[in-house]
């Protein structure tokens, strides 16, 4: 727990430190290289940005109306509800890759600006809870992106943020180096929630819904502490496979 407190510290101080930055100095795009001085892509890029049109309301599926697939109608997944922005295409797969491994701060911020202008006509959840890393991961890592996401949400739409809610009680394999058939069974029984009262309404937050094994079993836990009305919130989305 207290390594987690450093690692949140750091992260703060951190961000911090960018956000100056980044005030005083305009920072190249991150995809062409001109100068940008509101966010780390250029407004020219930011058109070019693969994103998702209509989609399945319930699993954020890409689908050419706004009714809900056919995938969900024989098998819903747990969350009454998922957004996401983009297509998981380049180049939305490298930024999130940088994002993710190299704790670029300004890459979380730019894409919740990006998710903010989609999500601020919705009806919005009491609470954003970020997925979380197993604490092993966690210090390895030395950062969870989910976290940085959730806190630029939260902080863009005044909705409280907490990551000590969902936690991981079992050290999984990283979904990405497994075959899709065995993520399944790696994410089971793998998240713990905290006994206390938790609003009705929340969002998951987490970077990329790619099988949405990992989302529905934090929603699964989620629902079992008596949570009625639970989001998925994530930046890009992959294809189903089938
Ligand atoms: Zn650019
Ligand atoms: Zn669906």
């Amino acid at each position: 727990m207290l390594r987690n407190s450093l690692s949140i510290c750091r992260h703060k101080i951190m961000h911090q430190l960018l956000q100056l930055y980044s005030n005083l100095m305009p920072s190249p795009c991150l995809l062409c290289g001109v100068a940008s001085s509101h966010s780390c892509l250029c407004d020219d890029c930011i058109k070019t940005l693969p994103k998702l049109g209509q989609t399945c309301p319930r699993c954020a599926h890409p689908l050419n109306h706004n009714a809900i697939c056919g995938q969900c109608l024989s098998q819903a997944p747990e969350q009454d509800a998922s957004f996401s922005l983009y297509h998981y295409l380049p180049p939305i797969d490298r930024l999130i890759a940088d994002m993710k491994y190299y704790d670029n701060i300004l890459l979380s911020k730019f894409f919740a600006q990006q998710m903010v202008v989609q999500l601020k006509d919705r009806p919005l959840p009491e609470l954003l809870i970020p997925i979380p890393l197993h604490p092993r991961r966690l210090r390895q890592r030395g950062y969870n992106q989910s976290w940085a996401l959730a806190q630029y949400l939260s902080k863009l739409l005044i909705i409280p943020t907490r990551h000590d809610i969902l936690s991981r009680t079992r050290d999984t394999v990283a979904q990405t180096s497994l075959a899709y058939s065995q993520r399944k069974q790696n994410i089971k029984h793998s998240f713990s929630v905290k006994p206390i009262t938790i609003p009705s309404h929340i969002a998951l937050i987490d970077d990329v819904l790619t099988t949405g094994h990992t989302a529905n079993v934090a929603a699964k836990a989620l629902r079992k502490a008596g949570i009625q009305h639970i989001e998925l919130w994530t930046i890009a989305r992959t294809m189903r496979h089938h």
